[in-house]
């Protein structure tokens, strides 16, 4: 893999940059592989490159029907932060930020990881008491979140509007520090980058159309819209539409579809110095290195598969943040765009193996797995390889369902993101 530093950009500088290679090849698909992974965001290129960095595992096919990272990866708001509530939930999404910390040097690819701080408003005595829970069982749990009241809040974001005569003041607010932003197509191409460089091949503009199995129930191969696949493990990493891919292996799932928005303003100079988000009144915000306001939204109310938010939804969120920081109130919107995000009944995901033999499943992320992309990758590449769920993985079985065995992260994920 050619190798990115000072070095090389003077050396490339010096012959004209000329010679520096793509940053993934175009492989045509070959008829069998060790492990077929459907789908190329982030969590499927990470599961890839996982295996094969970690686990040995060379033959491996990422297929997506589309463009690599043009799913979730590619339409979302960034946030990272690993204060959730609960010990399981907790322990997924710190590994993962552990793993955020040293990404740029892990992937030699520069996935702008900002640790600028994520702080989350409360508006009523309840948020108040819910974000204080969170705080004393994030510390119990080794993890930074840090209680501050509404004068502490806006010395740390001083566009933020504390005065009392609002819609919902802000009564206080939870900061974790060592929340932030990273780069979302980055974290693809850094992804895609280094599983390619260990022998991935990934395989674009190719839809997985069936899933075949043999008489014994276990997995024999994928179809797809370039050919039959022959393999005995397939892990499905489709995000919004993975209820449509396990169905093609008899499963259903328990998740739900939903269309997720997010827009961006004009840029302007630096503004805005860390992430806000607001769950009362529906709204987060940060800035993003080009300076556009990137803010995010909540879910369109009902299922869908159309990759595009309701209007009355985008409003109402910019109503939510002209009242929050009323400085923008007069700032232009540059574009939105919808993802479909796939929601389980507690808010948590799903990494687990299936009930069918060599189908694994990752996923029910719903509005907020971009956090947990280097983490998830990790832990389900493990759960592939070994066939068994790695530890941090164990509580995110599919089983949990029947079993009611809930990670009821509600109350943590909401609009949060
Ligand atoms: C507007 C918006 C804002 C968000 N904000 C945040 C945030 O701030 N922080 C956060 O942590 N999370 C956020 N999320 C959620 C986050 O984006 C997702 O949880 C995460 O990116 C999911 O990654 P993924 O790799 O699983 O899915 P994706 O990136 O969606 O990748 C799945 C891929 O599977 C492919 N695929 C589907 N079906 C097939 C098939 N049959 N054959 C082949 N390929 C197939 C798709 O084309 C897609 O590329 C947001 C999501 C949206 C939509």
């Amino acid at each position: 893999m050619q190798k990115y530093s000072l070095l090389s950009l003077v050396r490339h500088g010096l012959s004209g940059h000329k010679g520096w290679q793509p940053l993934w090849r175009q492989p045509a698909l070959k008829p069998a592989y060790d492990v077929v992974i459907v789908g190329a965001g982030g969590h499927g290129l990470a599961t890839a490159y996982y295996l094969a960095k970690e686990h040995g595992v060379r033959n491996i096919a990422v297929i997506e029907r589309g463009w690599l990272g043009g799913g979730n990866t590619g339409r979302n708001t960034t946030i990272i932060r690993s204060n959730y509530l609960f010990d399981e939930s907790a322990a997924l999404y710190e590994h993962a930020v552990k793993l955020w910390e040293g990404l740029s040097q892990e992937l030699n690819y520069n996935v702008m990881y900002s640790a600028r701080g994520v702080m989350m408003l409360a508006h009523t005595v309840h948020d108040i008491q819910s974000f204080k829970r969170h705080v004393h069982a994030n510390r119990l749990n080794g993890i930074d979140n840090e209680w501050l009241t509404p004068e502490e809040a806006k010395e740390f974001c001083p566009p933020l509007n504390i005065s009392k005569d609002i819609r919902y003041p802000i009564l206080g607010a939870a900061l974790q520090r060592r929340g932030g932003t990273a780069r979302h197509d980055a974290v693809a191409w850094g992804y895609a980058r280094g599983a390619d460089a260990l022998g991935v091949d990934i395989i674009q503009n190719c839809e997985v159309t069936g899933i075949r199995r043999g008489p014994d129930g276990a997995v024999t191969g994928v179809e797809t819209s370039k050919g039959f696949v022959a393999t005995k493990k397939v892990g499905v990493v489709a995000a919004g539409h993975t209820s449509v891919v396990m169905a093609m292996a008899g499963l259903r799932m328990p998740l739900e579809s939903y269309p997720l928005q997010a827009l961006v303003s004009e840029p302007v100079k630096p503004a805005f110095p860390c992430v806000v988000m607001s769950n009362t009144i529906h709204a987060y915000i940060s800035q993003s290195d080009k300076g556009e306001l990137v803010i995010g939204a909540g879910t369109d109310a009902y299922t869908s598969y159309t990759q595009r938010g309701a209007l009355h939804i985008a409003e109402h969120t910019l109503d939510a943040i002209c009242e929050l920081a009323p400085m923008f109130r007069r700032m232009r919107m540059l574009r939105n765009w919808g993802g479909i995000v796939d929601v389980t009944p507690d808010r948590s995901p799903i990494l687990s193996k299936t009930a069918v033999p060599g189908l694994y499943v990752n996923c029910g992320w719903g509005t907020g797995g971009f956090k947990a992309t280097p983490g998830s990758g990790h832990v389900f590449a493990h759960t592939i390889a070994r066939d068994e769920p790695h530890p941090i993985a164990a509580p995110f079985t599919i089983d949990r369902f029947r079993d009611g065995v809930l990670i009821d992260e509600a109350a943590a994920a909401a609009v949060a993101h």
